[in-house]
Order: structure tokens, then sequence, then C-alpha cells
């Protein structure tokens, strides 16, 4: 007899929604402690089949990253951490009856994998992440890209490389918006694409695009609203940043609103209008738009659900929101600004690993424990030219400016805790080594 889809085995359900920087490392931390020893069963849903880490999307949208090295499938990664993935969007909660709903997955060839499904929980942990925000500008969806997924990245990375070939093989001059790739956000998304395409449009034009002249016809252009390029973090760094660009021969507009995004142009409300074959929206950040109320949940103005210092949301204990989608306070007192903890990866590494001691301390029946946010401070990685952030905390009594090696040796280890947290110090150190093997081996940069 085939065994029932998503019965209980009478042990705790726990369900985790979203395999990113902060569910993936939860699923496999409870997987390896409470999932191996049968004390508790646990479901990892997402909507995709393999886990990228977000922070590396700029990387394979330039092309300097092969993405197969760096993607961990699902399926293999629960095999491996005593967990079971379900694969499909969440599309609905019923909170009665503690069920999830997935919508039917369907395949890249229009197959339909699975159907519309429930799955029971006793503890729901929410960590479906965040997008980008457009504020309703037009035509962004039709004429922008975003960085959302690594299909969104491998997209830009394919019509840039294509871009490169009609221009390489043009008779006549380039027109105005040909070979300008225009970034519209200039936070860490949008200033860190800058500069690895700065570095990878180079090599790429070296590998034989004889035709194209990279500093004359290659111009990557930087449109932020506010009045300075990372305006999140502190002048000094966007003062060295803005610098840093400027140097290597990309255009920065600051002060700037877009009004329009057009086929081939970014029209600024302003008036001036900024030619671009290839645009990037990599501006404002707000959770899915499907956790709007879901359930009847309290949820703010960017859809993010309201949780407690203890991240259960704020209107039902059994379920917590972690990372991107939770609004989550981060008081004065422990060094916040009034607002909420920052969309960034080192919160969701944070807050999955204190949702292990939560559910741990929740089966156990004990009180959990609040929260507390604790900021290192910000690094921004400008490719091979840079690394610049700043470290907090009372390690150096308040924000230093980092920049250089250092810097980039930190901003490496965020990556490398999050690998640990999947794969174990072993694998880790290995896969390293063999990475640096090959990047000594092979071209960094890809071309298809
Ligand atoms: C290009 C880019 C660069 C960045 N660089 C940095 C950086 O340098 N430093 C830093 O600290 N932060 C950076 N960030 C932010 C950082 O990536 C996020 O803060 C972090 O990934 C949030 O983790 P998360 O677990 O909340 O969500 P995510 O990592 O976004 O994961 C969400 C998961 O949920 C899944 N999902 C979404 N909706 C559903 C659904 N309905 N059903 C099922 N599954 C669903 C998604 O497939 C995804 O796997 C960057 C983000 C981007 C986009």
């Amino acid at each position: 007899m085939r065994r029932p889809i998503d019965t209980a085995s009478g042990a705790h359900r726990i369900v985790i929604v979203g395999g990113g920087a902060g569910g993936l490392e939860l699923a496999t931390q409870l997987g390896n402690t409470l999932g191996r020893r049968g004390k508790a069963e646990i479901t990892l849903i997402d909507k995709k089949r393999t886990h990228v880490w977000k922070p590396k999307l700029h990387e394979i949208a330039a092309g300097s990253m092969d993405i197969s090295v760096h993607e961990v499938p699902y399926m293999a990664q629960a095999h491996w951490h005593h967990f079971r993935y379900r694969v499909g969007e969440m599309n609905g909660l019923d909170r009665d009856r503690r069920e999830v709903h997935v919508a039917p997955y369907i395949d890249d060839e229009g197959q339909q994998v699975t159907p519309q499904r429930a799955i029971g929980y006793d503890t729901l942990v929410m960590a479906v992440g965040s997008l980008s925000n457009d504020f309703g500008t037009p035509g962004v969806s039709e004429n922008a890209m975003r960085l959302e997924t690594a299909t969104d990245a491998e997209r830009f990375h394919n019509r840039l490389v294509s871009a490169f070939g009609r221009a390489n093989s043009q008779v006549a001059p380039l027109r105005p918006e040909q070979l300008a790739v225009a970034i519209i956000g200039a936070g860490a998304t949008g200033v860190e694409l800058a500069a690895e395409l700065h570095r990878t449009t180079r090599e790429v034009v070296a590998f034989g695009l004889d035709r194209v002249d990279a500093d004359k016809d290659i111009k990557i252009i930087v449109i932020e609203a506010a009045a300075r390029v990372l305006p999140a973090l502190p002048e000094r760094l966007s003062t060295a940043t803005e610098e840093l660009l400027r140097e290597l021969g990309v255009v920065v507009h600051t002060n700037a609103k877009v009004s329009e995004v057009r086929p081939g142009a970014v029209q600024l409300v302003d008036g001036g209008t900024v030619p671009a074959e290839l645009v990037v929206w990599a501006a404002g950040v707000k959770a899915p738009d499907f956790l709007r109320e879901i359930g009847g949940l309290e949820t703010n103005h960017i859809n993010q659900l309201v949780v407690g210092p203890t991240l259960q949301t704020s209107r039902d204990e059994n379920i917590f929101a972690i990372g991107d989608c939770a609004a989550c306070a981060w008081p004065e007192a422990n060094g916040g600004k009034g607002g909420n903890v920052p969309p960034r990866a080192q919160a969701a590494h944070q807050q999955a690993s204190h949702m292990i001691g939560q559910i741990k301390k929740r089966l156990a029946g004990k009180p959990l424990r609040g929260y507390r946010y604790r900021d290192f401070g910000s690094l921004v990685s400008l490719g091979e030219y840079s690394t610049v952030g700043n470290m907090m905390g009372g390690l150096v009594g308040g924000s230093l400016m980092i920049e250089g090696w250092f810097a980039r040796l930190m901003y490496l280890s965020l990556y490398k805790m999050h690998e640990l947290a999947l794969h174990g110090f072993v694998k880790v150190t290995l896969e390293t080594l063999a990475r640096l093997i090959v990047r000594r081996t092979e071209p960094h940069v890809k071309l298809h």
C-alpha cells in the first residue's frame, strides 16, 4: 500500500514555509536534532526546487558565479538532514484547522507535478522573505528586470551576453541605449551589481569581442532617489563607495526619482531621461502580497507579519515569522532606531538560530525567550575592487568603518556561517578548498 501523504506520525508537526537564508538553516538544524531523533516531524515548503543564498544573486547576474557550485537542492538537503521537503507555493492559511494551503506545482514544461494540497502543522514558521518594491512605478513590470531569484539573475546574465553579441556583430554605430545598464536603487544590491558588472563586462569583452570597446561602449548607470548611495548606511561609507564607483566610470545619479521605465529608457521625475538597453529594479523592500492579512494575522504596510519579541505572530502563538517577512521591533534600548530589525541575511541567520531554541522550549513546555537583534554592521562587496563596511557593537565601541581585505574577510564570513549551518564544518572546508583550486584554473566569468 502507498504511504499516505502528509499524515501526522503522532510527533509534533513543525512546518517551515520558505527555504531561504533563515528557513533552510532552521529546517536543517531542527532536522539534525529533533528530526533525527524522531522528536518532531519537520517539513519545509518552498516554491523552488533549489536554494541559492540571495546575497550571491548579483554575482550570478554579472556572470562571476557558477550557480551549480552554490545551489542546494532541497530534496537532497532534506534527505541528508532528516526533514521533509514539499515543493509548491503557499497560497493560503486555515488557522482553525492548522493547515497551510499549497498551490499545485507546475514544472518548466507546463506539467502538473503536485496538486493543490493542505499541509497540517502544530507549529508554523513563516520564512518567505521579501521582494523589491516598485511602489507602482509605471513600466517596471514590463521593462525592468529584478534580482529576486536565481532565475531572475540568470535571465539578466543571458540578456547581457546577448546584448554584447548583438553589438559585436552590428555594422551600424551603437544606439545611445545599447550596452547601457541602468540599475535603479543604490542600496547594497544595486551598488554591488554595478561594481561586479564593471569587472565582468571587461572580461567578457576580453574573450574575443574585438568590436566592443569596454571603456567607450559600456555604460553602467546607478539611479538613486535619496541624496546619496547606500542611504541606509553611515555617510562615510556612502562617500567611499561613490568615489570608487565614479573612479570606475560608473555614472551615479542621486536625488533622481524614477517616474517610468520605458523600453530602452528610464524616465526621471525631473524630466531627465537615461537611455538603457537593460534596466534592473533593485529598490525598495516588501514582503510577498499573499501575506497581507493572511488567515487574519496582523501585517504592516509592506505585508510583513507583525511578531512580538518571541518571534510569535501577534495574533497566533502557534505561528512564528523570521527573516525579511517578519516585522520585529528593534527598540532603541537594544541599539535600534525605534523601527524594525532590518531585512538582512544576518538577521535571518540570527532569528533562525534563535528559533531552534524556541521550538525546543515549546516542545518541553518551557517559557520562550525574547529575541534580541545584534547588529554586527553592514558590508558591501564592490567585487574585486574593494569591500567596504562598518562594524558595530561592544567589540569596537560603536561604529567603525572598515575597508579592504579585512572587510572582504568579514563579508565572506557571513556566507560561510550560512554554509556551516547547512553543511557542517568538514563538508564546507573541503568544498572551499576545491573551489579555490578550480578558481585558479578556470576563467572567473561565465559566458552562457
Ligand atoms: C541581490 C541581493 C543582494 C543582497 N545582499 C545582501 C548582503 O550583502 N547582505 C545582507 O545581509 N543581505 C543581503 N540581501 C538581503 C538578504 O538576502 C535577505 O535579507 C535574506 O535572504 C532574507 O532571508 P529570508 O530567509 O527571510 O528570505 P529569503 O532568503 O528571501 O528566502 C525566502 C524563501 O521563501 C521562498 N518562498 C517565497 N514565497 C513563498 C511561497 N509563497 N511559498 C513557498 N515558498 C516561498 C523563496 O523561494 C525563498 O526560498 C540581499 C538580497 C538580494 C536580493
